[in-house]
């Protein structure tokens, strides 16, 4: 929906650049993402691995324009879809300006961020750390944790100390986020805009949807569920004032399937309610949408069908 528009003319000493978002699942790189953008670009749930796209969400203000990239949460891999998101991850590290590293810093630094911060040891742009969901702090421990991600940072680097800045952010509440991006807008090179000031994602269309779609998926259905879906937008169509959408649900297995479709088809119903709500919020205008569910059997573990449906780990 998107209509390619002229780039502003930038002001003297304007920067911009790159900015990779890294951190294990569920530390709330989307939710702070949104935050930072002001609107919806990423979806977010209680359940690990949400983010399975790389998502470029773009961030301007006055004196900068920082080009943000989602990406999916840093693990141990487990399966191919696992090795996907972490090649995808590690490739994002490669070509930014700056990296910041986001931690649950409601919790201790733990094992799993010695695995992330040994990761970005070797980077070779400046890297900043966002302690994240500050709201959970009690403001007496507040201190001694942002010593336990110090230390784990500083171990890493061989003893010396850390030349990582700390930021506490709440990507809930959006406190500290306003200073978070000033220090990273100081870090980008100078350089003119690179998208248009609207801009807040440059995220396919088709794709969001089919997220939106998979959003409502993530929040209504159980554990067996989430892990195995992946969804297809097979057509848009603009049908006067109201947009029709068609889109398929793939799952593993047909116990998957029933599940999604529930009693008399209660539960697909219910999700494509929420998903159609979200829908007519990005088109604003009313939404038609209609859902399919399919079966292809272990999908994940198939490179080309991996592909078809858009995970290219690139
Ligand atoms: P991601 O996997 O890193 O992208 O994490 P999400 O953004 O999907 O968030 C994971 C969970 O943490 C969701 O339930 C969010 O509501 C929650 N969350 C994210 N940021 C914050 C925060 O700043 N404070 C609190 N209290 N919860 C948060
Ligand atoms: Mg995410």
């Amino acid at each position: 929906m998107q209509i390619p528009q002229a780039l502003p003319a930038s002001p003297a000493g304007f920067r911009s650049g790159f900015v990779a978002l890294i951190g294990r699942p569920n530390v709330g790189k989307s939710t702070l993402l949104n935050q930072l953008v002001g609107e919806k670009v990423a979806i977010t749930s209680p359940v690990a691995q949400t983010t399975r796209h790389r998502l470029r969400a773009i961030l301007t203000t006055p004196q900068a324009q920082l080009v943000l990239l989602d990406t999916p949460g840093i693990h141990k891999p487990h399966h191919l879809l696992g090795e996907r998101l972490v090649q995808s991850a590690r490739a994002a590290i490669g070509d930014v300006d700056v990296v910041l590293l986001l931690v649950d810093g409601s919790q201790p630094a733990g094992r799993g961020d010695g695995f992330i911060v040994d990761l970005l040891r070797q980077a070779s742009q400046p890297v900043h750390l966002a302690l994240n969901k500050h709201d959970l702090v009690e403001p007496a421990r507040a201190a001694e944790l942002a010593a336990s991600y110090r230390d784990l940072v500083a171990q890493n680097q061989g003893g010396t100390s850390p030349s990582w800045p700390l930021h506490p952010v709440s990507g809930l509440t959006g406190a500290g986020t306003h200073e978070l991006v000033q220090s990273l807008a100081a870090a980008l090179p100078p350089g003119p805009h690179l998208y248009p000031l609207d801009a807040v994602s440059d995220q396919p269309e088709q794709l969001l949807l089919a997220e939106l779609i998979r959003e409502q998926v993530l929040h209504q259905t159980r554990e067996e569920v989430p892990h195995s879906v992946a969804v297809r937008v097979e057509r848009v169509v603009d049908d006067g004032p109201r947009t029709a959408v068609l889109a398929t649900v793939v799952v593993e297995r047909s116990s998957q399937k029933a599940i999604l479709i529930g009693k008399g088809g209660s539960m697909l119903r219910e999700i494509g309610r929420g998903a159609r709500l979200q829908m007519q919020k990005v088109f604003e205008g009313p939404v038609y949408l209609e859902l399919f569910v399919k079966v292809v059997p272990h999908w994940r573990r198939h490179p080309t069908r991996l592909a078809e449906l858009g995970y290219n780990g690139d």
